[in-house]
């Protein structure tokens, strides 16, 4: 098998929730675990943004940090309250890593997260 189809089934089937996003977190790639954990299919979900995942009692803070970090060419790792499609509240674990270009501008996001709640 050439290994890049190996690299594309490896981030499809890891066991954690991966998106890829543009610079405005319009999501553009989920993988299996992502559609597991969150409910969405990628036909649901596709061309929309992050933010709709948000259960909207995340501390607007919490975004302002996020995003100043990521901007910043950082990488971003909190929790915030999610909502799963059936509207399920969830606690997840996110790291938001960007993706920078040859001139090291940011391109994309990549955000990684696992549902905590049972830690809880
Ligand atoms: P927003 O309108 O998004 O704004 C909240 C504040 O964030 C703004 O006041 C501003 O300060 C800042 N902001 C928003 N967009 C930008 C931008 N493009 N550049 C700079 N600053 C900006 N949110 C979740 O709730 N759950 C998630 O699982 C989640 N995953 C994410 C994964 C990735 C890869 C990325 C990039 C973002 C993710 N977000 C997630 C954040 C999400 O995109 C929203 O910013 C957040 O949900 C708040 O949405 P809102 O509509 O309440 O506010």
């Amino acid at each position: 098998k050439m290994l890049y189809s190996l690299f594309a089934e490896t981030v499809e089937q890891v066991p954690i929730a991966i998106s890829i996003t543009d610079k405005k977190a319009k999501i553009l790639y989920v993988n299996e675990e992502f559609c597991r954990v969150t409910g969405y299919r990628p036909e649901d979900i596709l061309g929309e943004n992050e933010s709709l995942l948000s259960d909207k009692h995340t501390p607007k803070e919490v975004y302002h940090d996020l995003w100043r970090t990521i901007s910043a060419k950082k990488i971003w790792r909190g929790t915030l309250c999610n909502r799963h499609k059936s509207g399920q509240r969830y606690l997840s674990d996110l790291t938001i890593a960007p993706m920078l270009n040859e001139t090291g501008a940011v391109t994309h996001y990549i955000g990684m997260h696992r549902d905590i709640t049972q830690a809880y």
